[in-house]
């Protein structure tokens, strides 16, 4: 059995303000189906009105629209009628970390992912943005993108880092392991150091790098730290929760991990892999 403690339920029928439970209930089904024993439903904090200001670029600023009430509100109920675990996908950004507290703050989350989507206005996953990969040396930004994690894990915000790899998602060239592998290591002493945890997320099997992430030399690393795991598939629609979750505990029993959290009732909890 697995937990899913990264799925989104923004898409379909579902948006903040008119939440019908039967979406949810969608993912709960195709995750049964998958062994999938508890989700956790996250949006992704810009979504809100709330978090204007938190992310300093246009593209997120254009999509604060909703009152974050209008989610806790689903929040409350799928907690209560369904044993969803609750959350958000909030992005951190160095300089904001008291701005993003005030923020978390608002509400009971079960549990906060914490993602490097943006380095200043530069978003890793955004394909419209794919262009800036070249604008400088690659190994800097993958540099930049690993401090941030760093500095992310430090502020004690979050319970989870997310697709600890995101750069690669478009599938293009990326710096040679010997130069990623005391990337990865910072990470992991960072994790290990804090005890937050670090994602095994499947959804980069559906982006152009068609890998999990993160590579299973981080993986690797982080096992023998004892860093605790999640697995994830970042599904934004029902079919996609639980995504390659066979594949993922298979990758991560071959890194030497045993077992994978989730979060009830505000306790993290351990299934066997
Ligand atoms: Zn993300
Ligand atoms: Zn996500």
């Amino acid at each position: 059995m697995y937990f899913d403690h990264h799925v989104h339920p923004e898409h379909g029928p579902y948006h903040p303000g008119t939440y019908p439970l039967s979406w949810i209930e969608a993912y709960l089904a195709v995750g049964r189906e998958r062994g999938v024993a508890g989700i956790g439903l996250v949006e992704h904090g810009y979504r809100f009105l709330e978090a204007a200001g938190l992310l300093p670029t246009p593209w997120a600023e254009a999509r604060c629209r909703y009152p974050l009430e209008a989610y806790t509100r689903l929040c409350d109920e799928v907690r209560t009628a369904l044993g969803v675990a609750v959350g958000l996908e909030m992005d951190y950004v160095p300089g904001r970390e008291d701005a993003i507290r005030a923020y978390l703050s608002r509400y009971r989350w079960d549990f906060v992912l914490g993602s490097v989507h943006w380095l200043g206005d530069f978003g890793l996953d955004v394909a419209e943005m794919r262009d800036r990969y070249a604008e400088r040396p690659l190994l800097e930004i993958w540099r930049e993108y690993y401090r941030t994690q760093v500095a992310m894990v430090a502020t004690g915000l979050f319970d989870v880092v997310t697709h600890p790899d995101l750069p690669k998602i478009f599938g293009g060239e990326r710096p040679p392991e010997d130069e990623l592998l005391p990337l990865y290591r910072s990470l992991v002493e960072a994790l290990a150091d804090t005890r937050v945890a670090l994602e095994l997320n499947t959804s980069g099997l559906r982006r152009p790098v068609r890998e999990m992430y993160p590579t299973p030399a981080l993986l690797a690393l982080a096992a023998r730290a004892g860093v605790p795991l999640v697995l994830a598939s970042d599904a934004h629609e029902p079919e996609n929760v639980g995504y390659a979750f066979d594949a993922a505990a298979e990758l991560a029993r071959r890194a030497g991990f045993r077992e994978a959290v989730g979060f009830r009732d505000g306790e993290r909890v351990a299934l066997p892999l």
